[in-house]
């Protein structure tokens, strides 16, 4: 038999060291860096991705002193003392055959603290701190800082380190001219601008010798108006490598850039090609690591197959599954977790400083806290309802060695997200029901589907315990002429396929309103993946002539195509509050300007009046209007399909109410995840 994923799994050798395949863990701070102890949970965290196969890891950014800090009191490695509590990390990974390196990040004016330096005294756009200008003593002093972080980095046990250099952090804003307006030795012309970062990695170098890895993570589009031209791209990578890099980590757009580069709207894969342009430019032979939204081996190899890089770069795919490549390897990638590249539990965790996990897989950066063991007792459990809630309990229920059939009404499994997966840039949805339906089978959970089960079907004596998963149903609206025909809840369209008109009202502007906008007005056939060319021309991302063309404008951005709607709609709801206000921090921004550029009418203040042949009717802050729409489509969250637990419980019987069933609302597929599984591990 072949060996799947050739390209994946082939050892890189780096000279001094050779690593076992072509994935490198992509960093990513999690919330337990700064976690108190002595990084056990940490520890126990990146142990599980190397023994599920990793060839490198690279750890969240870490500053190399205090004015680089992301936020107060974050991660810094200074001092020999902080060096050796990193040890119990370095240590973990090595016993489990892996290697790993630390991500020096300083993140300049990124800082969301008031001791913030940068090149030069300019605000960014997404930050409430106004940077303090590094005096060129300054300058020195923060080159020697990273340099002392390299050091004990390697006393600490580190296999390497990656610096930091895309993002719009601190060495991007001493790159580019916009944030760079010095006139000294740091400032000026391209040549003195990337100065900065070349003289950390000659240093570095120097320092820790050559038998270290150095990865330089190297902005290559940065999505800025006045960010790097492509010529210069070349130019700082020839520098980076004459300067001691041993690997080139690619740096797709600043935080302040307005195109989504990571979440799940994005294409599979969808920039590699900017390092396959770096590539073929020859002007280095260091290795190149490719990434952005990689998350299946299918992917990985093919990029590799195709040569657009050396290595591939997952980062929110491995805390889906910390055995993504084991199980790449051992021809089981149909058991892969995917990451549905929602942001949920992680990125919008660690901008709202909590610590991060991952809405499929809620063991993520809980390693030591929730624990699958071997149930002391066999239980026999029945699951009702086969939404995400109940399909985690009863994996979790049977892995742990109970007896567990789970019951589900409708001919599926996944509930809401069954539904949901029709929406465009939802396809990953997709994967995860792919995924639940191989687990329940290797869990050997008994699924009944199609069997809307009964308290007293329930109470023959076959289950000793009952979990309650049975979901939400969509809040029905008291209004008047809410009963015609032309009034539909969001099931009924997303999931029944309901005709609707050309111009439609949406009631209710939450998680699931927005989602129907962009259902409604999107012309792409229902569930064809999104292709890369139509992505890139929508958010004005020239890939036409990035690389291609030297006079390209900076930062590879031209004016987006503008897009025909399918539909005119209204979102409307009652707040006077910014609409998608509650959606998540890192994709918000994203599906409001995309709704906006569909012309999707926002109405704030709204009271509904009724609906009739003209339309429906409202007043907005008072005024009333008539929106003349064919459709009214109501999205006004839900409340819980709990009806059996109390007969279940008059009968006696161990019920365990969990998810929408238990609280309707705020619910997402995130707490119905961890709910189920937290309640089965506890059986
Ligand atoms: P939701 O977020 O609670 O939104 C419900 C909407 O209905 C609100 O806009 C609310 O706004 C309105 N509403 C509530 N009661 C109403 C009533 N009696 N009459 C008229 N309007 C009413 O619920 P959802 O949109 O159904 O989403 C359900 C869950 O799934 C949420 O937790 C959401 O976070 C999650 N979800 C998330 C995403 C995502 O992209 N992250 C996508 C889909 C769903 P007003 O009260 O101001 O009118
Ligand atoms: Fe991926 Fe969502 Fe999990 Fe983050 S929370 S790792 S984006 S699936």
């Amino acid at each position: 038999m072949n060996a799947p994923y050739p390209s994946l799994l082939a050892p890189l050798n780096l000279g001094h060291v050779t690593l076992k395949n072509r994935v490198l863990m992509g960093s990513m701070h999690v919330g337990l860096e700064e976690e108190g102890g002595k990084f056990e949970k940490l520890a126990a965290y990146f142990a599980a991705r190397a023994r599920g196969g990793v060839g490198l890891i690279v750890t969240g950014g870490v500053s190399p002193n205090i004015a680089g800090m992301l936020k107060p009191f974050a991660a810094m490695l200074a001092t020999r003392r902080a060096a050796a509590r990193h040890k119990h990390v370095t240590d973990a990974v090595h016993a489990e055959g892996g290697r790993i390196a630390l991500q020096i990040l300083h993140a300049g004016r990124y800082g969301y603290q008031p001791l913030c330096v940068a090149p030069s005294r300019i605000q960014s756009p997404i930050s409430p701190f106004t940077p303090w200008s590094l005096s060129s003593r300054g300058v020195e002093r923060t080159i020697d800082n990273f340099v002392r972080c390299a050091r004990l980095a390697r006393e600490a046990g580190y296999d390497g380190v990656e610096v930091m250099g895309s993002e719009g952090y601190l060495i991007n804003q001493f790159i580019v001219k916009h944030t760079n307006q010095r006139s000294d030795a740091w400032g000026g012309e391209y040549s003195q601008r990337i100065r900065f970062p070349t003289e950390i990695l000659r240093r570095m170098r120097e320092e820790v010798g050559p038998d270290f890895i150095l990865i330089y993570r190297l902005s290559m589009l940065d999505l800025v108006k006045d960010g790097s031209s492509w010529p210069e791209v070349l130019e700082l990578a020839q520098a980076v490598q004459q300067a001691g890099a041993s690997i080139i980590n690619t740096g797709i757009g600043w935080h302040e850039a307005r195109v989504p580069t990571i979440a799940t709207m994005v294409p599979r894969a969808a920039f590699t090609w900017v390092t396959r342009r770096l590539k073929d430019s020859g002007v280095v032979t260091i290795p190149l690591v490719t990434s952005n939204r990689i998350n299946s081996p299918e992917v990985a190899e093919q990029v590799l197959a195709e040569g657009h890089a050396d290595m591939v770069s997952m980062a929110r795919p491995l805390l889906a599954d910390a055995d993504f490549v084991n199980k790449a390897a051992a021809g089981r990638a149909a058991e892969i977790n995917t990451c549905i590249a929602c942001n949920q539990a992680c990125l919008d965790h660690a901008f709202q400083n909590k610590r991060a996990s991952c809405l499929v897989n809620p063991q993520a950066c809980h390693e030591t806290e929730l624990v699958y063991r071997p149930a002391t007792q066999q239980k026999r459990v029945a699951v009702v309802g086969g939404g995400m809630a109940g399909l985690s309990a009863a994996c979790v229920a049977a892995e742990r060695g109970h007896d567990v059939v789970l019951f589900e009404a409708r001919d599926a499994i996944g509930g809401q997200f069954d539904m949901a997966r029709v929406i465009p840039g939802k396809e990953e949805f997709d994967e995860t029901l792919r995924y639940f339906t191989q687990r329940l089978a290797t869990a050997g959970v008994a699924l009944r589907l199609g069997q809307k089960i009964s308290a007293d079907e329930l109470n023959d004596g076959a289950f000793t315990e009952v979990i309650l998963a049975t979901g939400v149903r969509p809040r029905a609206l008291k209004l008047p002429g809410s009963d015609r025909a032309n009034v539909l809840s969001y099931p009924q369209v997303l999931r029944d396929g309901a005709a609707v008109g050309q111009r439609v009202a949406i009631i209710g502007a939450g998680g699931i309103g927005f989602d129907m906008a962009e259902f409604l007005t999107e012309r792409r056939e229902k569930r064809a993946h999104p292709e890369i060319a139509e992505f890139m021309a929508e958010w004005g991302v020239n890939r036409e002539g990035w690389g291609v063309d030297a006079e390209a404008p900076r930062g590879g951005l031209v004016p987006p195509t503008q897009p025909n709607p399918a539909r005119t709609v209204f979102l409307l709801q009652r707040r006077k509050t910014r609409h998608g206000k509650d959606l998540g921090k890192t994709t918000g921004w994203i599906h409001r300007a995309s709704l906006k550029k569909r012309g999707v009418e926002f109405l704030g203040g709204v009271e509904y009046q009724k609906v009739d042949d003209d339309g429906l009717h409202i007043t907005v802050d008072g005024e009333p209007r008539v929106l003349a729409v064919d459709h009214v489509v109501v999205c006004a969250g839900q409340v819980s399909e709990d009806g059996l637990a109390e007969p279940l419980r008059a009968l006696g019987l161990k019920v365990h109410i969990i998810g929408g069933a238990a609280e309707a609302s705020e619910l997402d597929a995130k707490r119905a995840i961890r709910q189920g599984a937290e309640v089965a591990a506890a059986l």
